[in-house]
C-alpha cells in the first residue's frame, strides 16, 4: 500500500476534495523535455514536495522516464529520497552550514551532492567529510546576479583555490559548477547572456585552479524550452515537468506538455435563490435574478485563494462557472446560473486540471490572482488526500479491491 497510503476509500472521497496526480503526465513531460534538451544530463527538480505533487512518487516517475539527476532545495527532502530507496544522483542546494549539523552529516553519508557557495560552507563540509573519512561531493555555485545562494564573482577565486586545496586533502570533490539565472523566467532577457558569460569565466577560473568539474549547469524550464545555448552539461527542469507554464509567454501545450495535478471536489448542495440574495460573508455578491448556487467543500484552509472570487474557473458537468462571494475557510459557492439543468449534488467539480479536458489550469488560477500556477499548486493543503494514477505505471504493491475479490471498501 506504500504508494497509495493517502488514497481515500470511496466513502471518504465523497466528503472532501481530492488532489489527483497523473504520473503518466510527468513521465511524458520528462520524455518531451529530454528530447528538447541539448545537454547530456537531465535533472528533475523535486523541491517543495515536488511542487506539491508528492516527492517520492514524482522522483520515481521522473527517473523511470529517463531523468538522471534529482534536485531539491532542502537536504531533508534529499535524505527522504534516499530513505525511499532512490539511488540516483541527487543535488541539494539549501542548508545552514554548521559543524554540528546532523543533517549535513546524514546527507554526506547518503551520497547526496551539495551545493557550495562560500569558503565558510566549504570549511564546514570539509570538517564533516574528514570525520566521515570520505570526501564531500559538491557543485560550486556562482551567484551570477540572483543574489541568492552562491559566491559572487569577486569571491570566486578564493573559493576555487580553497576547493582545490581541499580536494588534495581528500575532503572534497568538485563534481559540478552551476548558477541559477536572475532572468530564468524571461529567456530573451539580455541579463541571461551576460550572466552566462560570467559563468563561463567562472568555469575557466575553476579549471585554472586545477578543478575538473564535469557538470556545468545553468538552465531551468524556460531556458530549456528556448535557449539551447545555455544547456551546458545538464539542465534542471521543474515547472515544465509538472506541465506548468515556465514563463508568461510559454504555453505548455505548445511543447507537448500537460499538467499532472488536478483538484476536484463533489458538489455538496445545489439550491435556487431569488433575485437580490446576498452570497457569503458581507454579501459581496448579490444575485440580480433568480439563480442556482452550488456549494463546494474546499476553502482557503485547503489553499483556495480568496482572490479567486468572481472568476470563472470551476468546471461542473462540462460548464465553466464562477466562484461567487467570499471564499470561506472550508467551503465556497459557485454560481450555476439561472438554469441548473443537468447539474446535481454529487457531480464532480473540477477546480483545475488539464485544459485539454475542459478544466481551468493552475496557470489560469494563477493569472486570475496576479500570480502563477506554481503558487496555486504549492499552496494546496497537505490535508487534502492525494491519489496517484498512471496509465503506464502500475503500483507493484497495490491491488484494486475489486481485482482482489474483496468488496469491503467501506
Ligand atoms: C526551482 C529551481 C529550478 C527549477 O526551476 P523551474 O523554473 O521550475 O524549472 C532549477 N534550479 C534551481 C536552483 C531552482 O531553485
Amino acid at each position: 500500500m506504500r504508494r497509495n497510503a493517502h488514497q481515500l476509500s470511496p466513502l471518504a472521497a465523497t466528503l472532501s476534495g481530492q488532489v489527483s496526480v497523473d504520473l503518466s503526465a510527468i513521465s511524458d513531460n520528462v520524455k518531451a523535455l529530454k528530447k528538447r534538451a541539448k545537454a547530456p544530463f537531465f535533472m528533475a527538480v523535486v523541491k517543495g514536495n515536488a511542487y506539491g505533487h508528492g516527492l517520492v512518487e514524482v522522483a520515481r516517475t521522473a527517473i523511470e522516464a529517463g531523468a538522471h539527476w534529482l534536485g531539491t532545495a532542502q537536504l531533508s527532502e534529499a535524505i527522504e529520497l534516499r530513505k525511499a530507496g532512490i539511488t540516483e544522483p541527487i543535488l541539494s542546494w539549501l542548508y545552514l552550514a554548521s559543524q554540528t549539523s546532523d543533517t549535513i552529516r546524514e546527507a554526506l553519508e547518503n551520497s547526496i551532492d551539495v551545493s557550495l557557495g562560500s569558503v565558510h560552507q566549504l570549511e564546514v563540509l570539509a570538517g564533516i567529510a574528514k570525520d566521515l573519512g570520505r570526501p564531500a561531493v559538491v557543485h560550486l555555485e556562482l551567484d551570477s546576479g540572483l543574489s541568492r545562494g552562491g559566491a559572487r564573482k569577486e569571491d570566486w577565486a578564493a573559493l576555487v583555490a580553497r576547493a582545490r586545496q581541499a580536494e588534495l586533502e581528500g575532503t572534497l570533490r568538485v563534481r559540478g559548477v552551476w548558477t541559477h539565472l536572475a532572468w530564468a523566467d524571461v529567456p530573451a532577457h539580455p541579463g541571461n547572456a551576460a550572466a552566462v558569460a560570467g559563468f563561463e569565466d567562472a568555469v575557466s577560473a575553476a579549471r585554472e585552479a586545477g578543478l575538473t568539474p564535469e557538470l556545468r549547469h545553468v538552465s531551468s524550464s524556460a531556458n530549456i524550452l528556448e535557449r539551447p545555448e545555455f544547456h551546458f552539461d545538464m539542465v534542471r527542469a521543474g515547472l515544465a515537468i509538472y506541465g506548468l507554464a515556465p514563463a508568461d509567454h510559454l504555453d505548455p501545450a505548445d511543447f507537448g506538455l500537460r499538467p499532472a495535478l488536478s483538484v476536484t471536489a463533489p458538489l455538496v448542495m445545489v439550491k435556487k435563490v431569488p433575485a437580490g440574495t446576498g452570497v457569503s460573508y458581507e454579501h459581496q455578491a448579490i444575485t440580480y435574478e433568480p439563480r442556482y448556487l452550488g456549494l463546494i467543500p474546499l476553502g482557503y484552509a485547503d489553499g483556495i485563494p480568496k482572490g479567486i472570487s468572481g472568476r470563472s474557473v470551476v468546471n461542473i458537468a462540462g460548464r465553466r462557472v464562477p466562484v461567487i462571494g467570499k471564499v470561506c475557510m472550508d467551503q465556497f459557492m459557485v454560481d450555476l446560473g439561472p438554469d441548473a439543468t443537468g447539474i446535481d449534488v454529487g457531480n464532480t467539480a473540477v477546480l483545475f486540471g488539464d485544459p485539454a479536458e475542459g478544466a481551468a489550469s493552475a496557470d489560469d488560477w494563477g493569472a486570475a490572482i496576479g500570480s502563477h500556477g506554481d503558487e496555486i499548486i504549492n499552496r494546496i493543503a497537505p490535508r487534502l488526500p492525494r491519489a496517484y494514477r498512471s496509465s503506464a505505471y502500475q503500483c507493484p504493491d497495490y491491488q484494486e479491491p475489486a481485482a482482489a475479490g474483496q468488496g469491503n471498501v467501506a
